[in-house]
Parts: structure tokens; sequence; C-alpha cells
């Protein structure tokens, strides 16, 4: 963790693009309340196969005019360059100057991978097109992403990515402390020196995150599982454990010197708040 520990901590909040006129008004309430936290960027995610694409841009633009910095979630696979490069021209000329890249996952029944395979060549395209105007985010896997053939090239492609450009990373959500340090300790290893920012999912339905957790390679240590399965349909409890857990993470990730946090808020300013007047980041 010794590089990690002579970075600024910057704190985000990740938003997800609403659908309807009621998640925006909701969406636009959750920012006015999380934006007074001063967070360093509020990110959106940006779904693969169109769906909800035009979401992000929109919700970015939204999210700038409110006089906040917003950093757009851009994932490649199924895309094609000039696609690709006339969205970055888009957001130049909305002046955003930060961007998560990623490979994102295929959609189901789409089978062409387009004109790019990983992650790395994302980043290294938007270089090639846009020189140094982005921040360039990528995305990190401290338990491994759940398609990686061994823990070893899985760091070995992480570290390829950063050569090809990446500033900072932001994490896949985990539970357990030592493989984020231990993931860290390996990057620095492999001459990986840049912030890797941990991220945060605040534990709130156990039903929906143990479904996400498979999908997405992210582990729920035993006890906490079992702890959750015995609140059954109890919400309150599993609200209140979670943000236990959550908070003691997040006390644990700052004390042993993480560049910050990155908030997966849901579009929603609770749990977000409660964990962040906890951890008295306000100060
Ligand atoms: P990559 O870094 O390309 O890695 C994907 C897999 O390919 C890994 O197993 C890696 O080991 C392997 N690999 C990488 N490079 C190579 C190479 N050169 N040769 C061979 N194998 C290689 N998804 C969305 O659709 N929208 C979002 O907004 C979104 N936001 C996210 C934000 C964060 C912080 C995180 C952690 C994930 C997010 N995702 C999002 C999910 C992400 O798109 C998926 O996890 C996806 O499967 C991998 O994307 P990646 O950019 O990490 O891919």
């Amino acid at each position: 963790m010794k590089t990690q520990k002579a970075f600024e901590q910057n704190f985000s909040f990740e938003f997800f693009p609403p659908k309807t006129e009621k998640g925006i008004e909701n969406l636009r309430n959750t920012r006015e309340v999380l934006g007074k936290l001063n967070p360093k960027y509020f990110s959106v995610t940006f779904g693969a196969g169109g769906s909800t694409q035009e979401g992000t841009y929109e919700t970015v633009v939204a999210i700038k005019q409110a006089g906040f910095d917003a950093a757009p979630h851009l994932s490649c696979i199924g895309s094609s360059k000039e696609s690709i490069s006339d969205l970055l021209n888009r957001y130049i000329e909305a002046d955003i100057k930060h961007i998560v890249a990623l490979r994102g996952d295929m959609p189901s029944g789409m089978r062409e991978a387009g004109e790019f395979r990983y992650a790395n060549e994302l980043v290294e395209f938007i270089r090639s097109e846009t020189g140094d105007h982005f921040h360039i985010e990528v995305a990190a896997y401290p338990e491994f992403h759940p398609q990686a053939n061994s823990a070893h090239v899985d760091l070995d492609h992480f570290a390829q990515k950063v050569r090809a450009g990446a500033d900072s990373a932001i994490t896949q959500y985990f539970y357990n402390p030592d493989a984020y340090y231990r993931f860290v300790d390996d990057c620095e290893k492999r001459g990986v020196n840049i912030p890797i920012v941990p991220g945060i999912m605040p534990i709130t339905n156990y039903t929906q995150l143990a479904r996400f957790s498979d999908a997405c390679g992210s582990e729920i240590p035993r006890w906490i599982r079992s702890r959750l399965q015995a609140y059954g349909d109890d919400v309150d409890s599993i609200k209140a454990f979670g943000m236990d857990v959550v908070t003691d993470l997040c006390e644990r990730l700052l004390a042993a010197g993480s560049p910050g946090l990155h908030f997966y808020s849901m579009n929603q300013i609770e749990p977000t708040l409660t964990l962040w007047n906890r951890l008295n980041l306000s100060k």
C-alpha cells in the first residue's frame, strides 16, 4: 500500500441514468443533497447495447450544468471506432474531462465484439484520438474478474490497461479489505503507480446483493451471508447490520491509506449519506 498512501483521498458517487420522469426528479434531488458533500465527481454508468447510452450523456450533461464534475462510463464491446469517436467528441463539446473506460459485457443475442475486444484497447484509442484531454479511470478487480483465466493474468491485464494510459482506477466492490491490500501490493510489484480507489457497495437488500455478487465475482464472506440470511424479511435489521459492516470496511480502508472511496449510490441519498456521516467525512 506504499504508493497509495502518497495520493490525495478523493470521494466520488456513482449514478445510473434514470429512465422515467420520476427517476429524473429523484436523481436531481439526490445530486443536490450529495453535491453538498463536495465530491470530486459524480460518475454515470453506461448500458451495453444502446438502451441507456443516450441517458448517460443526458445525465452527465445535467450534472455538469448543475456545476459539478461528471464522469461518464463508456463501454466499448460491440461498438465501432467511429461511434466511440463521435461520443468522445460530444463529451469534449460538453466540456467533460473525465471518463471511466470499460470493456463492458456482450448483451445477450449480440455476437460480434465490434472493433474493441478489451478495455486496454479503448484506453489506447481514447489517448490516440483525444491526447490528454480526458482523465481516464479504469475498472480494477481485487477479487478478480469472473472471466479471468488466472488471478496473475488478470493482474497483468490490469497493468496493461494502466500502461495504455489510465490515470486512476475504481474497484469492483468487495467486503474483504485484505483482497484490496494484496491487489494493490501486487500492482505495485508490477510497476503500477496510480490511485486505485475502492468501490463501496452499501448493503440494503440481501437477495439483490447475492444475485449481483454471484454475477460479478464479488464475494460476500460467509459470516456476512449467514447473518443477512438469518434476518429473512426483516429489512431494518439487514440495513442496520449492513451499515455496520460497510462503515467498518470503509474505516479500515481509509486508515490503511486508500486514496478515497467511490460510493455505488444506486441513485439513493440513503445509505450513502448515513455512511458519509458515520465516517465523519465532512470534517
Ligand atoms: P477488461 O479490463 O477488458 O477485462 C475483461 C476481462 O478480459 C478480464 O477477465 C481480463 O483479465 C481479460 N482481459 C483484459 N485484457 C485482455 C487482453 N489484452 N487479452 C486477453 N484478456 C484480457 N459495465 C457496464 O456495462 N457499464 C458500466 O457503466 C460499468 N461500470 C463499471 C464500473 C466499475 C468501477 C466496474 C468495476 C465495473 C463496471 N462495469 C460496467 C462492469 C464491466 O463492464 C464488466 O466487469 C466487464 O466484464 C469488464 O470490463 P473491464 O473494463 O474491466 O474489462
